[in-house]
């Protein structure tokens, strides 16, 4: 994350990471610092996993502060994207990636569970697509700095297009923020935003420990990744720094899924 090493691909920019306390976002906030930006680290329960973030950034000679925000509250939301409007004056990239699950059989699911992950998953998304929205078009076209006015990256899943038996409410989620995203990206696009999700497949993270920390539990969930390896945090940094970078200026509307090819239907492999 050496200054001197990253090509400074976002440097003089402001990127929020929301859920960058921990996982993927941890990732990709540590990804976005190390190519120039400065990245304001979003987290909800877990404040000490936000300083975490933010220590390694700055030990590495980059910025971050940590703000804690409910994606899923709006008066929280808005009160988050006041904070970085009056600390940075303005914000240019937004990655949308607070998520939660909370699986159950679907005889069994709870209007609560159902509630909840649809709450923070899809309405947090929305929530912070908003507010980032309004401040792109309200700062305007910045060009000496990116060629585009805004970037929104938003955190979905290989479960946007896979169903997930026992896990209904976090699939629709993930299929809710496909539509989200290219509605959006839609509507923005005269207005010089881009807008893009990130589909992961299996990342090392604590929301699917189980699936990867034990032996048995990694080879199964191997037979599902033809590239052979379970993901780390990092790939999707690199994603997401490619997704704000200039570099994909051409690009909205679309879901780059990183993900070893789960999504290659790795079953048809030798059943042909
Ligand atoms: P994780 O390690 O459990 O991290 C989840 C993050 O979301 C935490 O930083 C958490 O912060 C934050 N969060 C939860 N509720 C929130 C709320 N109400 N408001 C704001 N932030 C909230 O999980 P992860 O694996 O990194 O997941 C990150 C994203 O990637 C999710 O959208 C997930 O669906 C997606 N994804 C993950 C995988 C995978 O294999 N890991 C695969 C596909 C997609 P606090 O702890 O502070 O609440």
């Amino acid at each position: 994350m050496s200054t001197s090493a990253s090509t400074q691909r976002l440097r003089n920019q402001i990127a929020l990471v929301t859920g960058g306390s921990s996982g993927i976002g941890a990732g990709v906030s540590l990804a976005l610092a190390a190519e120039g930006a400065t990245v304001v680290v979003n987290y909800s329960h877990s404040p000490e996993g936000a300083e975490e973030v933010v220590t390694s950034i700055e030990k590495a000679g980059g910025k971050a502060v940590a703000i804690k925000c409910d994606v899923s509250q709006e008066a929280d939301v808005q009160s988050m994207f006041a904070q970085i409007r009056e600390e940075f004056g303005t914000l240019h990239i937004l990655v949308n990636n607070s998520g939660i699950q909370e699986d159950a059989p679907f005889l069994d699911m709870t209007l609560e569970q159902w509630e909840k992950v649809i709450a923070v998953n899809l309405t947090g998304q929305f929530l912070c697509a908003r507010e980032a929205a309004r401040e792109f078009i309200r700062r305007g076209p910045q060009p000496e700095v990116s060629a585009a006015t805004g970037k929104i990256i938003c955190m979905s899943s290989v479960h946007e297009v896979i169903p997930w038996a026992g896990h209904v409410n976090y699939a629709t989620s993930k299929g809710g923020i496909m539509l989200l995203m290219k509605s959006v990206a839609q509507e923005l696009a005269p207005h010089k935003i881009r807008v893009n999700s990130i589909g992961p497949g299996a990342i090392k993270t604590p929301i699917n420990k189980e699936a990867w920390d034990t032996p048995e539990a990694a080879e199964k969930l191997l037979t599902l990744i033809p590239y052979g390896r379970i993901g780390e945090p990092s790939d999707i940094g690199k994603a997401a720094v490619w997704l704000a970078s200039d570099e994909s200026d051409y690009v909205t509307g679309v879901t780059l899924f990183a993900d070893g090819g789960m999504t290659l239907y790795p079953g048809f492999a030798s059943n042909g």
